[in-house]
């Protein structure tokens, strides 16, 4: 059977790129999906431009032009929810019902900012001058450049794209090399909306010669990113450097505390979605696990437990609860976490062996790694894997300061009964998103997603608060 061939966006027009890159199932390597069209940075600045000339257009389009073209999207991506979520789970590796939870997300993000389209908010205010009026209103900031990751193959590029067109931006989208598929399909469905031609370009290809043209070129007045830590990092000096806006979604090493008064069987589900779900591949996920002393053996007796009837799989398969690693590197990257932890003296390494499946794939078990010190890497580094590892508090002020002993502060979990504690966590713990009984990673879409420390740069995504990154605010004074 050939392969199929899928093209880049700009302009309006489908376009070959200057290679071609397979995109290869996870599950099973000897399926290709397709092969993927890949742009060079030439390329990237003919979607720039393009972009740049459908500015004025998009601009000028009324909030309701704006609400047709997201809801639109928002209702075929909900209709096509189980063939790409197919497509999604082929990919990328997560289950099917995650892969489809994951489409249905994204188009209820293009249905929210489809309405945030309309309520663009506004000032009226009275001028401390006589006879003055003030009004605070808000326009859009240009051309914006999205840059993905592979973990969220059509949820990030949701949350980046709906919400720069309802603002009235143009966009150059660039997916990241692993997933092209969701985000192909989801440009073709972009492309048979009314948006003028190129205020939307799909260029998939290398981030060291797209997303760096994204970055260098004067055209693109802002920049979102989600990613890895070194390369936000190079993102953001590059792209301030000429004086671009950038808001970026970085690493995160997530705590889950676990205190003595907590149901137990409700701690270890929360620990189990929040590490293990999506293969540990969400930068939300709780991969350092602070359980107090009272109940940590309990803890990870039952865990060990519930990690056994856990089940490793080909990602499209019925009854199969995690998928593949995405791909080999990860899959050496977790291992070799592994590893260390070992030389460092973790006492034991509940799971985390590779799996032979009917498929050839890149599955792991899942990994606990038990008895850790502070210091250690795995207490420390982001695996981006299904590896949690323990650490063993004496009481709550302890579980807390270890919570809170990272760099990053995406998201922050603590299961406990206690009223007491709940609200001081929820007030204490240095993250942008905290739960109580709940995963760390799983969130809501109408509201903002982000973190403090060196998790994120800039203002927070989604819900309301996306409107600070994706317009500019301007003051209008009128004498009457
Ligand atoms: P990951 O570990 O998820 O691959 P990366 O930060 O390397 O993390 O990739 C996230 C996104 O950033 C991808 O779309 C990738 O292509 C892009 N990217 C990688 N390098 C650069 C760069 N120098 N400039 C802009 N984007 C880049």
């Amino acid at each position: 059977m050939n392969t199929p061939e899928y093209h880049l966006y700009i302009a309006g027009e489908w376009v070959p790129g200057v290679s071609a890159r397979p995109n290869v199932n996870p599950s099973d390597t000897s399926d290709v999906i397709g092969l993927y069209a890949q742009a060079d940075a030439e390329l990237a600045r003919r979607a720039i431009a393009a972009a740049a000339r459908a500015r004025p257009a998009w601009a000028a389009s009324t909030p309701q032009q704006r609400f047709d073209v997201l809801d639109a999207v928002g209702n075929e991506l909900l209709a096509r929810k189980e063939e790409i979520g197919r497509m999604l789970s082929r990919e990328e590796g997560k289950t099917l019902p995650e892969g489809m939870g994951e489409v249905a997300r994204a188009a209820m993000i293009f249905k929210f900012f489809a309405g945030e389209a309309l309520r663009t908010p506004g000032d009226l205010l009275p001028s401390v001058r006589p006879n003055v009026g003030v009004e605070v209103f808000r326009q859009p900031v240009g051309t914006v450049g999205l840059i993905t990751p592979w973990n969220f193959p059509i949820a990030i590029p949701a949350w980046k794209i709906a919400p720069a067109l309802a603002y009235g931006n143009t966009v150059v989208f660039k997916p990241a090399e692993l997933v092209p598929g969701s985000a192909w399909l989801l440009a073709e469905i972009l492309s048979r909306t009314a948006l003028p031609k190129g205020a939307f370009n799909l260029v998939m290809g290398a981030g060291s010669a797209v997303g760096q043209a994204f970055v260098d070129s004067p055209e693109v007045q802002a920049i979102s990113f989600t990613g890895s830590v070194a390369t936000g990092r190079r993102i953001i000096a590059g792209a301030t450097a000429r004086g671009a806006k950038v808001q970026c979604e970085m690493g995160g090493k997530n705590p889950l505390v676990v205190l003595d008064d907590a149901n137990l069987e409700q701690a270890v589900e929360t620990a189990v979605q929040g590490s293990y779900f999506s293969t540990g591949q969400r930068c939300t996920a709780s991969s350092k696990l602070i359980v107090a002393a009272g109940i940590h053996d309990r803890f990870v007796q039952a865990m060990r437990e519930r990690m056994a009837r856990l089940n490793v799989g080909h990602a499209l398969r019925a009854g199969v609860d995690i998928g593949p690693v995405v791909d080999e590197r990860q899959l050496a990257q977790n291992l070799s976490y592994l590893d260390i932890a070992r030389r460092e003296g973790a006492q034991a390494i509940i799971g985390g062996e590779t799996l032979e499946r009917d498929t050839v794939g890149y599955f792991q078990a899942p990994a606990l790694v038990t008895g850790t010190e502070p210091g250690m890497r795995i207490n420390r580094e982001e695996v981006f894997g299904p590896v949690a590892s323990v650490l063993r508090a004496r009481d709550y002020d302890e579980a807390l300061h270890l919570a809170n002993d990272t760099e990053f502060g995406l998201a922050s979990g603590i299961c406990t009964t206690s009223l007491k504690y709940a609200t001081h966590f929820r007030q204490h713990a240095q993250a942008g998103m905290v739960m109580v009984n709940l995963p760390t990673a799983g969130v809501d879409y109408h509201v903002p997603f982000g973190g403090t420390k060196a998790s994120s740069y800039g203002p927070r995504e989604q819900g309301r608060h996306a409107a600070e990154f994706y317009t500019t605010v301007k003051t209008a004074y009128i004498a009457s």
